[in-house]
């Protein structure tokens, strides 16, 4: 986290959006105008763990999911985090803009054919633009290989309301708030997976493969598609960059799960993960 709320800063001041300039609080209410936000200020608010698994699962469509997703307070240790960055802890090289301080709500196509799963937002990425992987390093990484690949409009996902748009493919997590030291627990990875569940069940009639970026979403896809009563192998495939595995869903399709390492900027600084390597993966989507 950066200085506090930026160099004399009041963290309550309304400070414009970098795309259309208007003026939001940090975080930034639902239904206000932010670009792309899915709720409405009388969205259903998911209070505990409960509330999260039935709400997702009673959300109709990926709107719906989308819009509820981005309002859900269901882990009292991560919404502090976000809303804590997103008041006093901004980087101070963002301390001029309104910060999202909200969940990520899933973006792209609503009906995929690939579907992107990530970890969790970034605290000044996310958890500031209000779009997955949008205004951090990782994201320069993930899109710049999706618009390769013809899945993204743009090479680049700076703001929401920038125009970026993805066709044949949806980004999700497997947890939607930013965890402090990107840790979620493992409460918070369960209480998330109801998220992560109606996400693919919404998506299954039109998916023929999943990304899962690291072990993290790799694992919770697995744990994913066996609650929603899918065959998965056992024992249960192990991540590796370039893995894949086959799972059939309850309709009996199958559907293939791909791994490549995480975008992180730990992987792609240190060559770990080549934009080679993560465009030889999607190659296979
Ligand atoms: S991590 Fe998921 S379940 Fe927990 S508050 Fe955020 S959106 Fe809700």
């Amino acid at each position: 986290m950066g200085e506090p709320g930026g160099p004399g800063r009041d963290p309550q001041e309304l400070l414009p959006h970098p795309v259309t300039g208007r003026l939001f609080p940090s975080p930034v209410p639902p239904g206000t105008g932010w670009p792309g936000d899915p709720a409405a200020e009388d969205t259903p608010v998911a209070r505990t763990a409960s509330a999260a698994a039935r709400l997702a699962r009673t959300a109709p469509d990926v709107e719906e999911l989308d819009a509820r997703v981005s309002v859900c307070r269901a882990c009292p240790r991560l919404v502090r985090w976000r809303e804590e960055v997103a008041t006093g802890g901004k980087r101070a090289s963002f301390a001029d803009q309104p910060y999202w301080g909200r969940p990520g709500p899933g973006f792209g196509d609503p009906h995929p054919q690939v579907l992107v799963v990530g970890l969790a937002p970034a605290a000044n990425g996310t958890n500031r633009t209000g779009r997955m992987f949008t205004g951090d390093r990782s994201g320069d990484w993930i899109y710049a290989a999706l618009h390769r690949a013809g899945f993204a409009a743009e090479p680049h996902s700076v703001a929401s309301g920038d125009g970026q748009r993805l066709s044949g493919a949806r980004i999700v997590a497997a947890v939607r708030c930013a965890p402090p030291a990107n840790r979620p627990t493992p409460l918070e990875r369960d209480t998330c997976g109801a998220w992560l569940d109606r996400d693919v069940a919404l998506a299954e009639p039109t998916l023929r493969s999943v990304l899962a970026l690291g072990a993290i979403a790799w694992t919770a896809t697995l744990q994913c598609a066996r609650r929603l009563g899918w065959a998965v192998p056992r024992p249960a495939p192990r991540f590796g960059h370039g893995a894949e595995t086959t799972l059939v869903s309850s309709n009996g399709k199958a559907i293939r799960l791909l791994g490549s390492y995480h975008v992180s900027q730990q992987n792609t600084f240190t060559g770990k993960l080549t934009e080679a390597m993560l465009d030889a993966v999607l190659s296979r989507l």
